[in-house]
């Protein structure tokens, strides 16, 4: 169930699945694998993520059999809510894989196999996701405008194939606004619980993703929930907060942690080279409350694995810590630019 509890071109909202209610706007953290790297379920669950997002096609390929005996919560031990996602887009980067008109083609156990628009959904229902996200055609940037009309026609035709109940849409059309409205105008029309925004942040300018986003957000109902994917950055997010987007997943915090880039009040950090005794005096994470900056990039220049956990464990705090300011700007009415600065951004 989704419903908006306030709203001034900004939302705050309600999600509640899996027995639990979480207050959007939110932000999640990426599990591709079924784990978010380094990390136990319960810290990420003590720094406050409540929603993770697997990658299902990763899971289909490499454990499926043993991950749907268990079901995909009690696998991994995660007590909050998953989303799945049908995972084409960062196959086709990684693996020996193609897109046709039918789906995604790839070799599992050395024969090939297609997995289609169906086969995605069955596929997640049996992992045993919250919510589920369609499998898209989304081309790698740059492209041209043909590759994008393709795009978008493979997207509309699958969206046909996949609809349900707690299943969201994806959004394709590229930086070519016609095509973003056509593929909305199609996609409407069918039933889905909800819409993710697909396509974007994967390299084009960021003045065109801003738009994409906004005529996006402009004509989609308004009491369905909205997922920007991808995204991403501390900035990125508080302007797609501003043209009423309700969701988020990045690898961005998680991953830039294990490269040694901690967020904070007074900027990024870089652990390599970082000194002091402080971490983030406004940070309440187990990282910042028992341990020095000092001991944290000393670890990270032994290449230690701690560095990578406490960093991420921060990280993910400052995503948190950010999106629960967010959502009491909205509230009061309040300037979503001054958390830029009370952030470090
Ligand atoms: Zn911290």
């Amino acid at each position: 169930m989704f419903k908006i509890i306030y709203e001034n071109g900004a939302r705050v909202g309600v999600l509640k699945a899996h027995g639990i209610s979480v207050e959007t706007p939110v932000f999640l953290p990426v599990a591709t694998k079924g784990v978010i790297k380094t990390l136990l379920p319960e810290e990420a669950w003590r720094e406050g993520a409540r929603i993770i997002i697997v990658n299902a096609l990763h899971l289909y390929m490499h454990s499926f059999e043993t991950v749907t005996k268990y079901g995909l919560h009690d696998f991994m031990k995660w007590k909050g809510i998953i989303f799945t996602d049908s995972g084409g887009f960062q196959s086709i980067k990684k693996f020996p894989a193609r897109v046709s008109d039918e789906g995604i083609i790839f070799k599992k156990d050395g024969s090939e196999e297609i997995f289609t628009p169906e086969k995605s959904i069955e596929v997640q229902k049996a992992l045993g996701s919250d919510f589920i996200f369609m499998l898209d055609d989304c081309p790698s940037y740059p492209y041209g405008r043909k590759r994008v009309i393709k795009s978008v026609e493979r997207t509309i035709k699958w969206a046909k194939l996949s609809q349900g109940e707690r299943n969201f849409a994806i959004l394709q059309g590229g930086i070519y606004e016609d095509l973003r409205l056509k593929c909305i105008e199609e996609i409407k029309k069918l039933n889905f619980f909800g819409y993710a925004i697909g396509g974007l942040s994967i390299g084009e300018p960021k003045e065109k993703m801003h738009h994409m986003v906004a005529i996006t957000t402009k004509n989609l109902p308004k009491e369905k929930p909205r997922h920007l994917m991808g995204v991403g950055s501390p900035e990125d997010i508080i302007e797609a907060v501003k043209n009423g987007v309700d969701i988020f997943d990045s690898a961005f915090p998680t991953r830039n942690a294990r490269h040694g880039t901690i967020y904070t009040s007074r900027g990024k950090i870089n652990l390599k080279k970082a000194k002091g005794s402080v971490i983030d005096e406004e940070c309440d994470c187990y990282t910042c409350r028992n341990f020095s900056l000092d001991y944290l990039s000393y670890l990270y220049r032994e290449k230690e694995m701690l560095a990578m956990r406490l960093a991420t464990i921060h990280n993910i705090r400052y995503m948190n810590r950010l999106m629960e300011r967010i959502r009491e700007e909205i509230r009061n009415d309040g300037n979503l630019d001054k958390l830029k600065t009370e952030f470090g951004i």
